[in-house]
């Protein structure tokens, strides 16, 4: 059975939980999005652009090093050497595109990080069109560069002062634009979440790498993966790579941050530690107190630093379809090192968390077995993060 159903559902998560004035905004564009990509002048364009301009398909490397290390066969999905660095592209090209195709004269987006505030501003210059990014104070401070980076590429930056200037109040920031401006806007998503159509939207412009990598896996080992692995924020990287293998005998693994430890506030482990609740506008799992009141999270990397998760993913965890792990940040620092070293491939922080939770399988798989890692991005924008942790640790 192919999901969600009419109403945006996966099992009991998904949804639209929103403010009446948000209804038929999101029918406009759940109906043009669904008449927009079965067109063959929007789909021609889009696969010009993510082969020209982005860079794709992007490879599937046997990493020989680590697979002689831990005894089994290690594939890497290489999202790293997509243009800006990560797989985020893939979403941000295939939205604003959208926007263009439905005549809308602007992009607002919301970004924590500035990762996907960069996809998109990078998408929007592309495609010549008006771009502005909500961003809360603090995070401007923390992700100066980003912030560089999407001035630099044209995009306005509207700095968010109100409540705890973070992520979330960003978004209420978007939206309020968003509801006001509906006519002549598009509202760039950056994960599989939020109300529906988005969950849908997100990964289907992300299933390429899951096609990419069925192609490539069949091409060279003429059978399927035994696991495909993926760090999940809220995990649009993942369901792009698991969605194309769904009814196929191959597990799925997910990895969450684990962060500093169990302990409430400590992580960023929606599916592992969570409950279901209503978050920015779908039923999911949630990080909440005995309140239900979001509690703040942490992550080492701050692209899975967020207190919710696509609700295809909890669908996927309670009918045990997948599996959701979590890697602590000490272990994503360590396999951010180990990758470094072994296969002379610095991986973003967020994939490290997929390659931590690969390492444990040392010594517990068949030579012959094979496991996909999803490279979600590269480790650059994380120089600086990871050389003061370092210093620190070594003193
Ligand atoms: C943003 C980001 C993630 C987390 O987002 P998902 O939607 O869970 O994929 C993972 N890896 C990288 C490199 C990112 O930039």
């Amino acid at each position: 059975m192919k999901l969600p159903d009419e109403q945006g559902y996966f099992g009991p998560y998904g949804g639209q939980f929103i403010p009446e004035t948000l209804v038929s905004v999101l029918d406009e564009l759940k109906q043009k999005y669904f008449n927009i990509v079965k067109r063959d002048d929007f789909r021609k364009k889009l696969n010009h652009y993510l082969k020209t301009y982005c860079g794709r398909p992007t490879p599937l490397y046997l990493a020989e090093n680590m697979s002689r290390d831990l005894g089994f066969k290690v594939y890497l999905k290489r999202e790293d050497l997509n243009h800006t660095g990560a797989h985020k592209m893939n979403n941000t090209l295939g939205q604003v595109l959208l926007a263009k195709f439905m005549d809308k004269k602007r992009v607002i987006a919301e970004t924590g990080a500035g990762q996907h505030g960069v996809a998109t501003a990078t998408a929007c210059a592309l495609l010549n069109i008006p771009c502005k990014v909500y961003m809360g104070k603090i995070d401007c401070v923390r992700q100066e560069l980003n912030v560089f980076r999407m001035k630099l590429l044209g995009a306005k930056l509207e700095v968010v002062e109100s409540g705890s200037q973070t992520l979330k109040d960003a978004i209420n920031e978007t939206i309020r634009d968003w509801v006001t401006n509906a006519n002549d806007t598009y509202y760039c998503l950056g994960s599989c979440v939020g109300p529906d159509p988005y969950p849908t939207m997100v990964r289907n412009f992300q299933i390429i790498i899951g096609k990419e990598t069925k192609e490539e896996i069949l091409k060279v080992e003429g059978r399927l993966p035994d696991v495909c692995v993926a760090c999940v924020g809220g995990g649009s990287n993942a369901i792009g790579l698991f969605y194309p293998f769904l009814d196929d005998k191959v597990k799925f693994v997910g990895v969450e941050a684990g962060g500093r430890g169990e302990k409430l506030g400590e992580n960023a482990a929606t599916i592992s530690l969570g409950q279901a609740g209503i978050l920015h506008g779908a039923k999911t799992y949630i990080l909440q107190d005995k309140y239900g009141q979001i509690i703040p999270t942490h992550s080492v990397s701050a692209g899975l630093d967020y207190p919710g998760v696509g609700p295809e993913h909890v669908f996927l965890k309670e009918s045990g379809r997948a599996r959701y792990e979590a890697a602590t940040d000490t272990e994503a620092l360590e396999a951010f090192e180990y990758l470094s070293k072994m296969e002379g491939i610095i991986p973003a922080l967020e994939s490290s968390h997929a390659i931590a939770y690969v390492r444990k399988l040392k010594g517990k798989l068949d030579k012959n077995k094979i496991v996909i890692i999803n490279l979600s991005g590269r480790g650059d924008k994380d120089m600086g993060i990871v050389r003061d942790l370092f210093e620190a640790k070594n003193g």
